[in-house]
């Protein structure tokens, strides 16, 4: 089996304990991760923690900075291949996604490399003549990165760009699902000449690894990306440290379809929002909402799209969906589809798990009529395509926001002034109209309500790697006046 190291003050160590990672493709452990334990996240941490004040990292220039942010970039660009075949043996994600993505992480990379000197501060025209007041934007101080399974190379770009670019330091826990490309990725940050211990990564689990990251004293941001739950411990976890938290969390993300819509586009949209990715992204658009009057025929064809669909091997380029990252999250998709159909939904397309090796499930396609069923109400990560329909625009709106949710949304109408409506009412922190699954390193990202709060990408995204500092300098020669009076 392949043997991958952790990344720690500089130095690849197979750690004190390890786990097996398995490829979903066959359901068989491939790899040996090393299990990252309490030691090891204190000596990441320390190494993060000395490297803000001390050494190379700390007494270097922005543009410098940048400077290595853009060598990772065409490092990560010249081994895009490698990573992308990586990741898709780890997790499962087809080969077609992963080799796309990861082309376009190195552009991340470049927009937070270019940004690294352009962070600055300000000067106030403070109302005393005798001072002068600026506000520094320093680095926040040592980042505790958390990413999930899915598009870990993407989603720990979003992270480690805008933290490096603003001076950081960072520990980044990989999950335990798939870690492989991150380790691969520290292989790339070591040399592109980052110094030994700003950026540590570690592979290990949630409870143990991932907790006392996220609880450590010495850490100040933390930056998560992974399930509701989850983020309920970080935030009990940030409780010890009073670190500032940045979350992006799930969706149930709605796909609203008007019958002014190009219904072929509208189609093609829906099927790369819920079964791209087998549905294994946090802004699938698992509820589509279609208007009553053309429900029969955007379903037919979408059930023909779906139908058409090339299940199989990821690491094969003609395939369109693979396995799911694991077994339990092939369960627990099961059993919500079993259920929705008992409260009374019908499934109208897939829901039967096939037979043979690897984690597969087809593209399914269930009509809730008037139930919030199981699979309208939870997230389910996987190809399953929850649907209801709607009168009037009133009626979409509501439907659209009955969620606790707030990440993504998509609404396909031709006509204009609707589009703007829907665009105002609809509570998500991101609206594509007439397309979807549309990124950008110059988009920010992020949710509303249990979605999350901050936003990845864009100029937003530096910020919450930043802290403010005001100096007060006096000028004047005279003594200072009366001490009792506040100035
Ligand atoms: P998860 O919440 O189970 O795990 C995410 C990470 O948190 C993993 O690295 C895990 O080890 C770690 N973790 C678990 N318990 C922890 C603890 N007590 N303390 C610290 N760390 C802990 O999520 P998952 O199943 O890996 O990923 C799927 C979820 O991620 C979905 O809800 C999906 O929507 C969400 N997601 C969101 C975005 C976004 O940008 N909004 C992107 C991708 C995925």
């Amino acid at each position: 089996m392949k043997q991958f190291q952790q990344f720690v003050d500089g130095v690849f160590e197979d750690g004190t304990s390890t786990f097996e990672s398995i490829d979903p493709a066959t359901g068989k452990a491939w790899a040996v991760m090393p299990r990252a334990l309490r030691d090891d996240v204190d000596r990441a941490v320390a190494a993060a923690d000395r490297n803000l004040s001390d050494g190379d990292w700390a007494s270097m220039t922005a543009t410098q900075r940048g400077k290595l942010l853009y060598r990772l970039a065409d490092l990560i660009a010249a081994n895009a291949q490698h990573l992308a075949e990586l990741e898709t043996r780890d997790t499962g994600k087809i080969i077609r996604e992963t080799s796309a993505q990861i082309a376009y992480v190195a552009d991340y990379y470049r927009y937070y490399a270019g940004l690294a000197d352009k962070i600055q501060g300000a000067h106030l025209p403070i109302d005393k003549p005798d001072m002068e007041v600026w506000l520094r934007r320093e680095p926040v101080g040592v980042i505790a990165a958390i990413v999930p399974w899915n598009s870990q190379l993407f989603l720990s770009a979003v992270k480690i760009g805008p933290a490096l670019a603003a001076g950081c330091t960072m520990v980044i826990k990989a999950s335990e699902e798939g870690p492989a490309p991150m380790l691969a990725l520290a292989r790339l940050i070591d040399e592109a000449g980052f110094p030994a211990g700003v950026v540590n990564i570690l592979t290990g689990f949630g409870d143990e690894c991932g907790a006392h990251l996220t609880s450590h004293p010495k850490i100040d941001h933390i930056a998560f990306t992974g399930g509701p739950q989850t983020a309920k411990h970080i935030i009990r976890n940030s409780a010890e440290n009073l670190a500032s938290t940045s979350l992006e969390l799930g969706g149930k993300s709605p796909f609203v379809v008007f019958e002014d819509a190009d219904l072929e586009s509208a189609a093609n949209a829906q099927v790369a929002g819920i079964f791209a990715a087998s549905g294994q992204s946090c802004v699938a658009g698992s509820r589509l909402l279609v208007q009553a009057s053309i429900k029969e025929r955007f379903l037919a064809l979408l059930v023909a799209k779906a139908r058409e669909i090339t299940i199989g091997d990821p690491q094969d380029h003609k395939t369109e969906i693979g396995p799911l990252c694991t077994q339990k999250q092939r369960d627990h998709i099961t059993q919500q589809v079993e259920l929705a159909v008992v409260e009374g939904a019908e499934l109208i397309c897939g829901g039967i798990v096939p037979q043979g090796a690897g984690f597969y499930y087809p593209p399914t396609i269930i009509d809730c009529g008037d139930v919030d069923a199981s699979t309208w109400t939870t997230e389910l990560f996987g190809p399953v395509l929850s649907v209801r329909s709607f009168n009037t625009e009133e009626e979409a709106v509501e439907l659209a926001n009955d969620t606790p949710y707030g990440l993504a949304s998509g609404v396909f109408t031709s006509n204009l002034s609707r589009a703007h409506r829907m665009v105002r009412r609809i509570r998500a922190g991101i609206v594509w109209v007439n397309t979807y699954r549309a990124v950008s390193p110059i988009a920010p990202f992020g949710g509303f309500g249990q979605s999350g709060q901050g936003r990845e990408g864009g100029l937003e995204a530096v910020l919450d790697y930043t802290r403010i500092k005001t100096v007060w300098l006096r000028t004047s020669d005279e003594p200072i006046p009366d001490p009792f009076v506040m100035r």
